[in-house]
């Protein structure tokens, strides 16, 4: 049994078998072959294999979601059985005599950077498609499991050097018991995915973490620790500590129905952040009083093209839908930065977090933005729908998307099609800069919502993704405190209400602090809003919290 120590990034218990995750083509080696006939033999057969696989891949998908989404597999084996992509592999294998993962891997990246060239879009698009199915083929080659991917009846640990939020929100939430990682820290959004996900979750483990592919494993979350092989004993004692877990759990669901209300009197909203369709499940369980912040931009990851106007829409609906007797705020996307796309032109940059990203890309790319907006409002009919914008910096930008929301509204009068003109339009808060000049952004919108993630992020300047500085990744920061404190008073003497979106909003030592700010609403990951219920309800607000008087 070996046992390892990381950093616990999602609480919870995870017993099962690791499956190593890995981006195949980053870790293909190039070496010259003895026998380029036997190598020719060996890559036609990997990708006959390879075939079967995507076959099966369709087959699956088809059953769980729509044709037209499935229908990426079979491009993937057009793209293999291509005659240009096979003849460029042979060429590489037989005439240069070097081995078949290295000769997908080249033919593949060279093939997708003349797409990624090319001026039409669709067929730009087509350059993410051309990655994904060599990917397949090396991990085939480099015999990779190629297993089925984890279903409900065969839930997995998933293994993996790191993984990008587009990643992890590939994997369906019932197919994965946790996460264990060598990269990661506590506030990146693949962490705070995990959360909402519900699942277990440790990074920042110093080990060759393929070696513990198939093997038993068991994820401490709170602890930060894991186990390989573990003994029977240790098997048994976790599974008692599940039980454990889960029995406090139920404990705090005693919470739900009940207001979310203090000793005295003071009423706070407490919702729910989700960033997938699959996360309203356990919002609506943890008795959310609203969505508070739904990502929209996870919605664009893990794809190869923009989703269009009626599929945002189909989104948007379902979410508002599910909450029809309360709020359901939408961020509009903020993409960039951790959670790029190949789609959009968002250039490489040295300093992603300050670069282009959030309102910064919608403002550069109008149609999109614009298409966005469409979705938004037709979905505006089927509830009560808030619009958040994200990275906003000044006044400007807020008049920019003002003007874009009339003309969208204009166009959908023109079409005939139905919206709501009282839509809810609100500002995150998560610049120093928007922190500063709150007083001018109260003044236009409806709401606003402090994004301590970034807020902390940018006042400190500390990278909230780098794990060597996590340290100082310090949340409870005088300046931070005094942030939100002048935000809640701007936005109060405007007369709208300000909410926290940010993962510090789960933080129940700083639960009686928010109250006596007379924050309006609360909104966090779903697993944690019947602990902080239970919080806002044993709190007395005449009592001043020492964070409070400290400032
Ligand atoms: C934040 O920055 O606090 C926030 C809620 O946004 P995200 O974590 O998605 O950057
Ligand atoms: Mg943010």
């Amino acid at each position: 049994m070996l046992e390892l120590y990381g950093r616990g990034v999602s609480n919870g218990i995870a017993i099962g078998t690791v499956e190593y995750y890995t981006n195949a083509s980053d870790n293909v080696l190039k070496y010259k072959v003895d026998d380029p006939k036997a190598e020719l033999e060996r890559y036609r057969n990997g990708l006959q294999l390879a075939k079967i696989h995507l076959q099966k891949l369709y087959d699956e998908a088809c059953n769980r979601v729509s044709k037209s989404e499935s229908v990426i597999f079979q491009t993937h084996i057009m793209i293999l059985e291509d005659s240009k992509f096979v003849e460029t592999v042979e060429e590489i294998i037989g005439v240069n005599k070097l081995n078949a993962e290295y000769a997908v891997t080249y033919t593949a990246k060279k093939l997708a950077e003349v797409f990624r060239e090319l001026d039409d879009d669709y067929l730009q698009s087509r350059y993410s498609d051309i990655l994904d199915a060599g990917n397949t083929l090396v991990k085939i080659l480099q015999n990779k499991k190629t297993r089925k991917t984890p279903d409900e009846d065969n839930p997995v640990i998933i293994a993996a050097r790191e993984l990008m939020p587009s990643e992890t929100m590939s994997f369906k939430k019932n197919t994965v018991l946790g996460f264990i990682t060598n990269i990661g820290s506590q506030n990146s959004h693949t962490s705070i995915l995990a959360r909402t996900m519900g699942l277990p979750s440790v990074t920042r483990i110093e080990a060759a973490l393929a070696d513990f592919d198939g093997k038993t494993a068991i994820i401490d979350g709170q602890l930060g620790k894991i186990f390989i092989d573990p003994d029977q004993t240790t098997i048994a004692l976790y599974h008692a500590k599940k039980e454990r877990y889960n029995k406090l759990r139920a404990t705090l669901k005693r919470q739900i129905g009940l207001p979310s209300v203090t000793k005295n009197g003071q009423k706070i909203i407490l919702s729910a952040n989700i960033g997938m369709l699959d996360d309203i499940e356990s919002a609506v369980s943890n008795d959310a009083d609203a969505v508070g912040l739904f990502r929209s931009e996870y919605l664009f990851l893990h794809r190869s093209y923009c989703p269009n106007e009626s599929e945002q829409l189909e989104a948007y609906k379902t979410v508002i839908k599910a909450f029809p007797k309360s709020s359901v705020t939408i961020r509009t996307v903020d993409l960039g930065a951790d959670k790029g796309i190949d789609y959009l032109d968002i250039p490489v940059e040295k300093n992603p977090a300050m670069g282009f990203r959030g309102i910064r890309i919608c403002l550069a790319n109008h149609q999109f933005f614009k298409t966005q907006l469409r979705a938004l409002y037709r979905a505006s009919v089927f509830g009560r729908l808030k619009i958040l914008l994200t990275m906003i910096n000044n006044v400007e930008e807020i008049e920019y998307v003002k003007r874009t929301i009339k003309e969208v509204k204009r166009e959908l009068r023109a079409e005939g099609l139905q919206y709501n003109d009282n839509v809810k339009l609100g500002v995150m808060i998560e610049t120093p800069a928007a922190a500063i000049i709150s007083d001018d952004i109260c003044k236009m919108v409806d709401f606003v919502s402090i994004g301590t993630n970034d807020l902390t992020q940018f006042t400190l300047a500390i990278d909230r993704g780098n794990n060597k500085l996590e340290y100082s990744y310090e949340p409870y920061h005088k300046a931070i405190l005094r942030l939100i404190k002048t935000v809640s008073e701007n936005a109060h003497k405007c007369g709208i209400p300000v909410s926290i979106c940010g993962e510090l909003a789960a933080d129940v030592k700083l639960t009686p602090f928010f109250l006596a700010l007379k924050i309006d609403e609360l909104s966090m990951i779903p697993s944690k809003i019947l602990k902080v219920r239970a919080r806002v309800r044993e709190t007395d607000t005449n009592i001043i919290p020492e964070q409070l008087k400290k400032l």
